[in-house]
């Protein structure tokens, strides 16, 4: 994860906003509460739905650059600290096994939210959305279509039932006034179910922050280092545009109170909304952390690898081997210009007919002639369409699945994206290629 500031996810071009019943009503108490806190910072700032990034928040009055957004009593962010407070941290205290502070913030919420208005947290649980678009919440069969290159760093990133199942032998070891909950005397295994903790895991990786370890400091459990994560309320409300710069710290006031501050770098006008940025993030990335992605994003390109090169042409062992000796066959890509660099020095080496001694040279002290250029992109081209046509089979079985799951239609979104990317590049080969020609 490589947040710096928050990570939120943003609705942009998709079109399924879909609104929490209780969203508005919910978001005025919270905003009172953490009025009531000493969060004076959030007083100009009025939660709204505004049409093309949903839930989000707008300033009554214009805020200038290097003004603070929000300051906000750390008292009032749950880190892993907030578990001494709750009956579950029985869960962790007599068991050496490690959890990550991830889980333990999701089980965390899973207790309190079934705890209602018995919660410290209430107001804040109310909030948060019901439901994810991450490709983790398509359907199994819908799972079982989706492309490698979502597949794989989805249960690569996510290993939920991992921890999950270590959580449930702690539960069925325990005795039996340990594994009830003293509120309702219900067993703690039919209060952690995994679909909660799914759900739970979720609103931590969608909206959680990084924040500095020390400010977590309870050392009763186990847990698994960095311990860096809070939840903080009302923060998750600002939207992320990738023009919005801010700067994160932790503040102490006159009286030794301290605050977890977000300053804004860039000016906004009243009655407008208000952003953050959560760091730069390529579409996948976004779809899987955060459910969403924003089309046209500079940072996409579509990878491949030798294997998809060996499919189009034989390379010789000698070839092979400086490639792979160099680094060349690592992250090779096609961007909106074409190839990236590694991929245009694999192409080279593989269509070359200069001898080994010449090809460093050529790399590293000569730039390619006219010729080179246009059958590197022409090899290109052929990776290229073996790509395309790849992505375009899956396309084509995604779109025939009848009532898809939104995380789903994000997936065919994100593959018709490459799609663009891919055809981008192509046209830019395309005119190197031809080059030679005219
Ligand atoms: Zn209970």
């Amino acid at each position: 994860m490589g947040r710096t500031s928050r990570k939120r996810r943003r609705r942009k071009r998709l079109n399924f906003v879909k609104l929490n019943e209780n969203t508005d009503e919910s978001l005025t108490h919270l905003k009172s509460w953490l009025l009531s806190e000493n969060c004076t910072s959030i007083r100009y700032l009025i939660p709204k739905h505004f049409s093309l990034s949903g839930r989000g928040l707008k300033t009554l009055k214009r805020i200038e650059s290097d003004e603070i957004l929000l300051q906000l009593p750390l008292r009032m962010l749950l880190t892993t600290d907030v578990l001494s407070q709750s009956h579950i941290k029985t869960l962790f205290l007599y068991t050496t096994d490690k959890f990550s502070p991830q889980c333990m913030l999701a089980i965390f919420l899973v207790y309190e939210t079934h705890l209602g208005i018995e919660s410290k947290w209430y107001l804040y649980l109310k909030t948060l959305p019901q439901s994810f678009t991450n490709p983790d919440f398509c359907s199994n069969k819908e799972k079982a279509m989706l492309p490698n290159f979502i597949s794989r760093p989805l249960y690569q990133t996510h290993k939920l039932q991992e921890d999950f199942s270590l959580l449930m032998k702690i539960i069925k070891h325990m005795d039996v006034d340990r594994s009830h909950c003293p509120h309702c005397n219900v067993y703690l295994q039919k209060i952690v179910t995994f679909a909660k903790y799914k759900w739970a895991y979720y609103v931590v990786n969608t909206r959680a922050v990084y924040v500095d370890a020390k400010v977590c400091k309870e050392n009763t459990f186990n847990i698994k280092q960095p311990n860096n994560l809070a939840l903080a309320p009302f923060l998750d409300l600002f939207n992320h545009d990738v023009n919005a710069a801010v700067k994160v710290s932790i503040v102490t006031d006159n009286y030794q109170n301290q605050f977890y501050q977000i300053v804004t770098l860039k000016p906004f006008d009243k009655e407008t909304q208000v952003f953050i940025n959560y760091g730069a993030h390529d579409s996948l990335k976004l779809y899987i952390e955060y459910g969403f992605f924003i089309p046209c994003n500079p940072l996409d390109e579509i990878q491949f690898n030798i294997f998809d090169i060996k499919r189009c042409f034989d390379i010789s062992r000698n070839k092979l081997d400086f490639i792979i000796f160099n680094g060349f066959h690592k992250n090779m890509s096609f961007t909106h210009d074409g190839l990236n660099y590694n991929a245009t020095m694999a192409l080279f080496i593989l269509s070359t007919k200069l001898e080994k001694d010449r090809w460093k040279l050529k790399i590293y002290g000569e730039t390619f002639d006219t010729e080179e250029r246009s059958i590197i992109n022409k090899l290109g081209i052929s990776v290229l369409n073996l790509k395309r046509t790849k992505y375009m089979c899956a396309l084509n079985n995604m779109k025939n699945v009848k009532s898809k799951s939104l995380s789903f239609s994000i997936a065919i979104n994100l593959i018709e994206e490459y799609i663009n990317i891919l055809d981008a590049a192509f046209n830019y080969m395309e005119k190197l290629k031809n080059v030679i020609l005219y």
